[in-house]
């Protein structure tokens, strides 16, 4: 009895196990298809100063896939894809390039968006042309360096391949500036903090959702601010959504917060009138 008990969860096991297999293997072939087609999407969320919530400090672009069956994939389903299937080189290259083009077409319109914000994976750290590939994409543009943040995560500063470290001492002597994503939910050590040139720290979420229930929240979020401060970096409070969490994160010398309760990531005509809803109105 328990063995036959035991073989059935066993061919149960494989049948799920086969399930998202497929599942996977769709999935992966539909994103092969949204990137040959340029289906993919960027929205951009504001990045706002404490000083002065109507004032961008940049805006993050963010990737959508909305497919034509499925509906909106988030990011979080399909980039793990991307990189398992050795798509997310070309998918970030190609996504690097819109945000570029959309930023050079912000900036004719008039529009005044200091810079954009661009998420990498630490794969594309193992290719030796990478540094090179950033910068040509800018100069299609027209851009500067310091026209594009790169958000890099703390695996990729633990990350002690050569090829890794060539490519971030080439992107930092090409003027660019590196920003910690998630910072505080990995397992980076502080030391590497000054060892490698990172010039913006994007205090994770879980610490900004807990501040006004959370003594030690508070505590280490305390901590980040001042150890970034010591360092010469700018901290960005990432999930700001609440009048609350924007009062004690301000109190702390915050200097830059995104979240919904500034705006959620839009698309990019979106982004345009967020920015006329916030310029200053002449006859009030
Ligand atoms: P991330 O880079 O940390 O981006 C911030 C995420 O938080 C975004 O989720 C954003 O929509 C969400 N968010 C912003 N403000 C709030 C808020 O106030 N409340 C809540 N609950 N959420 C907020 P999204 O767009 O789903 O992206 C998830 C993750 O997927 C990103 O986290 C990033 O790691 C990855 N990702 C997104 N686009 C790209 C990309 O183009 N390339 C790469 N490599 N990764 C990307
Ligand atoms: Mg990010
Ligand atoms: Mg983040
Ligand atoms: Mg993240």
């Amino acid at each position: 009895q328990a063995k036959s008990d035991h073989r059935h969860s066993l061919q149960l096991f494989s049948a799920e196990m086969n399930r998202r297999a497929q599942e996977r293997a769709s999935l992966e072939r539909a994103l092969q298809q949204a990137l040959s087609d340029r289906s993919l999407m960027l929205h951009y969320q504001p990045q706002v100063l404490s000083s002065s919530p109507g004032t961008l400090h940049g805006v993050e672009a963010l990737a959508r896939w909305n497919h034509p069956q499925w509906g909106m994939v988030p990011p979080s389903q399909f980039i793990p894809v991307a990189e398992d299937a050795g798509l997310i080189h070309e998918l970030t290259l190609w996504l690097l390039d819109e945000a570029c083009r959309q930023l050079a077409a912000w900036r004719a319109a008039g529009h005044d968006v200091p810079c954009v914000a661009v998420n990498l994976s630490g794969r594309s750290f193992h290719r030796p042309e990478f540094a090179q590939e950033i910068s040509d994409a800018l100069q299609r543009h027209g851009l500067r360096a310091s026209d594009v943040l790169l958000e890099i995560t703390e695996s990729v500063m633990m990350d002690a391949r050569p090829v890794t470290l060539q490519n971030i001492e080439a992107l930092h002597h090409q003027g660019f500036k590196l920003s910690l994503d998630d910072f505080g939910t990995g397992y980076s050590s502080l030391s590497y903090l000054h060892r490698l040139p990172i010039s913006e720290l994007k205090l994770d979420m879980a610490f900004v959702q807990d501040l006004t229930t959370s003594a030690t929240a508070r505590a280490l979020t305390v901590s980040v601010l001042s150890i970034a401060h010591s360092l010469g970096m700018v901290v960005v409070a990432e999930g700001v959504e609440t009048i609350g969490q924007q009062q004690w994160l301000q109190t702390h010398g915050c200097p830059v917060m995104q979240g919904y309760l500034f705006g959620k990531p839009l698309p990019p005509d979106e982004i345009e009138a967020w920015l006329c809803a916030q310029a200053p109105r002449p006859y009030r």
